[in-house]
């Protein structure tokens, strides 16, 4: 029997397992629970989750609700189990916590293909010995003596322990009476898409930062703000210019309908190469999402904005993705080891989920990288598309390719959706034969 061993029983690893399981494989699961907890685990349970119990939005008409339908498709033990234990919240899949890690526990652990290691695992080779293929599902919050080991093999830089996160719009959502497209000294240039401020209107913004309500850290998060990070509304309490000098900084930009430089700047970056989705640069923030959407709409040409993603700043340990790993989530500077869940670079415990289904299903050959245009083939294809300074995603309709034509904006989440379903419904047509 063919055998692969796993590190992590988290949402990544147990999904994984499952799916190779199921097809008759041999899984060795390392779980470092109960013997040792990282700060945010408590549970002794598989498959714990975190924080929320919510897996988001069920609306078909969003990249998470698309997730759910296409892993659901392929056999997600996460899904099932979601929808056995959900509990009412609306338009969303939410679930007892309690039952949704004990009913996975029960079902990993009988499972006859399935052998369920209590181990930490400290460095890779203890169990990468080149005997099998080895998928690290560590999570966010993996062991510090492995993830320091991981650090050492695909270097230091290529690997991140916090992640600073903008929120990102949908660029048709931006108002473009008052946004305009131009780079610093370069007016011509369309990188960055500038949001301009008189002084009242950036007065009365940083005020709104100040005030706003946030998450508190956790203990074992406090040391997030460095310097080159800070949150925004941190920036905002060092003074009422602090943003203005320093990323809400004018100069260089001149609003071309008053052709004058604005008293302040709040810059959007394109987060693909069909500038669907923009990000906000620099604002980076421990906002309450509630907050962020009342703040961050007060911006000149925001008024209506879509987030498509909102902001946080937290502990996370994941690779550079597009660097360190082939198209297969394959380790290029140890082949035999595949990275699955959030520490390959997405966020979410569906998304952390759904990269493992991938890749087990993968493992036990029967799969091939789905198209970019569905939900699950976005997500794989943040993982291997370049970026200057990569950051996990949640899916979302940005990851995928612009539909190639003009829509207004209320039909273009269905116009994704539909091409989504459609797209699936072929390729996955050639999964099952
Ligand atoms: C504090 C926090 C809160 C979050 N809240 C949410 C949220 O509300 N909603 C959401 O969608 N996402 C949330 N996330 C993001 C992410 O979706 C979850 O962390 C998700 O659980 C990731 O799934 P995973 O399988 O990659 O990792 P995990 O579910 O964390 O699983 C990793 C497993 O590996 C084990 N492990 C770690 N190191 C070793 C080792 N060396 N040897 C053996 N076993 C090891 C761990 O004990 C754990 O069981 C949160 C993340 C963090 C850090």
């Amino acid at each position: 029997m063919r055998k692969v061993r796993i590190i992590g029983a988290g949402l990544a690893g147990c999904e994984a397992a499952w799916q190779l399981g199921q097809r008759g494989m041999e899984v060795e699961l390392f779980e470092m629970k109960p013997l040792a907890y990282s700060p945010a685990h408590t549970s002794p349970y598989l498959a714990e989750l975190v924080c929320s119990n919510s897996f988001r939005s069920m609306d078909p008409e969003t990249g998470i609700g698309l997730l759910q339908l296409e892993m659901a498709e392929l056999g997600s033990l996460i899904m099932q189990v979601a929808q056995d234990v959900a509990v009412p919240a609306g338009k969303a899949l939410a679930v007892d916590r309690e039952l949704f890690s004990k009913e996975i526990t029960r079902l990993v652990t009988a499972h006859p293909n399935i052998k369920v290691i209590y181990q930490e695992v400290q460095a890779l080779d203890e169990v990468a010995d080149g005997s099998c293929p080895v998928i690290l599902a560590a999570g966010p919050l993996a062991g510090a003596h492995l993830a320091n080991d991981l650090a050492r093999i695909i270097g230091q830089d290529s690997l991140a322990f916090y992640d600073a996160i903008a929120p990102i719009v949908s660029t048709d959502s931006v108002n473009m009476d008052v946004a305009f497209w131009a780079s610093r000294y370069a007016p011509e240039d369309k990188d960055y898409l500038n949001c301009p401020m008189n002084k009242e209107e950036y007065l009365r913004f940083v005020s709104e930062l100040k005030a706003g309500d946030r998450v508190l850290a956790r203990d074992f998060e406090s040391q997030a703000h460095f310097e080159g990070c800070l949150p925004i509304e941190v920036m905002a309490e060092r003074g009422e210019m602090t943003l203005a000098f320093g990323p809400l900084k004018p100069v260089g930009l001149v609003d071309p309908r008053t052709g004058t430089q604005p008293f302040a700047v709040v810059q959007l970056r394109s987060e693909n190469l069909g500038k669907t989705a923009m990000n906000l640069v620099g604002f980076q923030t421990r906002l309450t999402y509630a907050e962020q959407k009342r703040i961050f709409t007060m911006i000149p040409g925001l008024e209506q904005a879509e987030f498509l993603r909102l902001g946080s700043i937290h502990r996370n340990t994941y690779v550079r993705a597009p660097e360190v790993l082939t198209q297969y989530l394959e380790l290029r500077a140890r082949p035999g080891v595949y990275l699955a869940g959030q520490i390959s670079g997405v966020e979410g415990y569906l998304e952390s989920a759904a990269t493992g289904l991938w890749l087990g299903l993968f493992l036990a050959g029967k799969i091939a990288l789905p198209p970019v245009q569905t939900a699950l083939g976005a997500l794989l294809g943040h993982l291997r598309t370049p970026a200057k300074n990569f950051q996990p995603s949640n899916v979302h309709f940005g990851l995928m390719p612009d539909l190639g034509c003009k829509a207004p904006k209320k039909k273009r989440k269905v116009l994704y959706a539909t091409r989504a379903r459609k797209t699936w419904q072929q390729w996955y047509q050639k999964v099952e034969e």
